[in-house]
């Protein structure tokens, strides 16, 4: 059976880079039928938070993604120290009393002469009853992986192709530090070799650590996985994409509303080529039938923000069923401050759904749908002052009263106003746009007086008018 994971460490904000290596690992287990492990890589305890273990799985649960297996390191440091204790039994590994200073002093003499560090060895070569002794004085000891000499690890990864590194510069490294904790290259082939994971799949920038793992595998007599390394996302610049670029965490789209199935689309398209050209929209279900690792591309995608704003408006306007985009609605409604019976809401994104790429830009659009007061902008109040607008609204009032306010009517209103004061069609839109909206920009007055309750509308008008303190006669 198929086996892949993700192994997030809870060090902050879900990236989008992460978030990709997430989806495409969870799709690649759903396509073959196979389990998808979720595991929090929480070793480094200084860095590693709960708060940012909660936000993790939250973000994915937001994105769709659904884990078999959960995980969490820091609950099995036991597991660690046995095989650590193994690898020493089986002289594949072995302590260093070095203390920091000589590790420092080394580093130093290495830097010196202008050659690359790597750990001398001297701790190799210490015997049994050296060990012991150093041990029973209470001196603090790492563990050291014992790097063979001459030895260059190959493995062919799924996505880059064949790699050879040759390990001689390693240098033994450390397995288990001095205070007692594990580190990454050893826990993660301990727990993917006990968790049965067949495919390590995760970002390039874990290369230079797979021959690392591979030799750990090997020692400790397990099989090696198959890896496959995505490349990294760029920004516009071609840099790796970092904060730099702005918002680059899932939370950050998530809070600016745009749309999960959109933001898991997009991540997709980011390096994956569909087999069907061209085509860009794809539903889960979709990509979990469409999704091979052998289709993701091996140089590094570039992150398009508006694209992903694009696919996000997509959503929003065609791909969501009217019901799923109210409940995706209204909590961005309630977090500005606005309520409003579903059934209203429901109305009111009927007919305006194809005009916003996110929920957030989304309320702010439909402010006028919403909003008990409005508030009214600069140029709005500069038009609303003009005194063919008083007149205007006077006379919409006159001839609203005793029909019913749809968008047809209204706009036949207009059209009678602009005939009656002479004036153009601009002038009469702008006065009942200014007072309708308090802006001159966005949502249609025909739409808005189709929704917005009679009594609101008239209420809106009267309220412009009394603004400009309008003189009858
Ligand atoms: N915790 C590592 C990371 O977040 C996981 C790397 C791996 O998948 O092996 O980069």
């Amino acid at each position: 059976m198929v086996v892949s994971r993700f192994a997030p460490s809870p060090t902050g904000y879900l990236h989008l880079g992460n978030a990709r290596t997430a989806i495409f690992s969870y799709l690649f287990a759903r396509h073959h039928g196979g389990k998808f492990i979720l595991r929090v890589e929480d070793t480094d305890r200084e860095r590693s938070t709960k708060e940012f273990e909660r936000m993790l799985l939250e973000d994915l649960t937001w994105l769709g993604i659904e884990w078999d297996e959960f995980y969490r390191q820091s609950d099995r440091f036991d597991v660690y120290k046995h095989y650590a204790e193994k690898l020493i039994e089986s002289g594949h590994a072995y302590p260093c009393f070095c203390s920091v200073e000589e590790l420092e002093e080394e580093r130093k003499r290495a830097e010196e002469k202008g050659i690359p560090y790597r750990y001398s060895g001297k701790c190799r070569v210490l015997t049994k009853e050296e060990m012991e002794r150093l041990k029973k004085e209470g001196k603090p000891y790492a563990v050291r992986f014992r790097v063979p000499d001459g030895r260059v690890v190959v493995f062919e990864d799924i996505i880059k192709g064949h790699i050879a590194i040759n390990v001689d510069d390693f240098g033994d490294f450390v397995i288990v530090r001095s205070d007692g904790t594990p580190t990454y290259n050893f826990v993660v082939v301990v727990d993917d070799a006990l968790m049965g994971v067949t495919h390590v799949i995760r970002g390039e920038d874990h290369i230079p650590n797979t021959p690392k793992q591979i030799l750990i595998y090997e020692a400790l007599g397990f099989p090696v996985p198959k890896f496959a390394h995505l490349p990294v996302i760029l920004g516009e610049d071609r840099s790796k994409l970092s904060k730099r670029h702005g918002a680059v965490s899932v939370r950050n789209y998530r809070e600016e509303g745009v749309v999960a199935e959109a933001l898991l689309n997009y991540l997709c398209l980011l390096g994956w080529s569909p087999p069907e050209e061209g085509r860009e929209v794809f539903s889960k279900e979709e990509l979990i039938a469409l999704f091979k690792l052998e289709d993701v591309n091996s140089s590094p995608a570039v992150f398009n923000r508006d694209k992903l704003l694009w696919l996000s408006g997509l959503y929003i306007r065609e791909v969501l069923s009217l019901d799923r985009l109210v409940d995706e609605f209204i909590p961005f409604l309630n977090e500005a401050g606005y309520r409003a019976e579903k059934e209203y809401v429901r109305r009111v994104l009927e007919k305006t759904r194809d005009s916003f790429e996110t929920l957030k830009c989304g309320v702010e659009r439909l402010k006028p749908f919403f909003a008990e007061e409005l508030e009214y902008s600069e140029e709005a109040l500069m038009v609303l002052e003009n005194e063919s607008s008083a007149r205007v609204l006077w006379l919409f009032l006159q001839m609203a009263q005793d029909v019913e306010l749809s968008g047809e009517r209204v706009k036949a209103i207009a059209k009678e106003i602009q005939k009656r004061l002479g004036l153009k069609a601009k002038d009469v839109w702008h006065a009942l746009r200014a007072s309708l909206t308090g802006e001159l920009e966005g949502v249609g007055v025909d739409i808005l007086c189709d929704i917005l309750p009679k009594e609101r509308v008239l209420s809106r008008l009267t309220k412009a008018l009394n603004l400009v303190g309008f003189q009858q006669g």
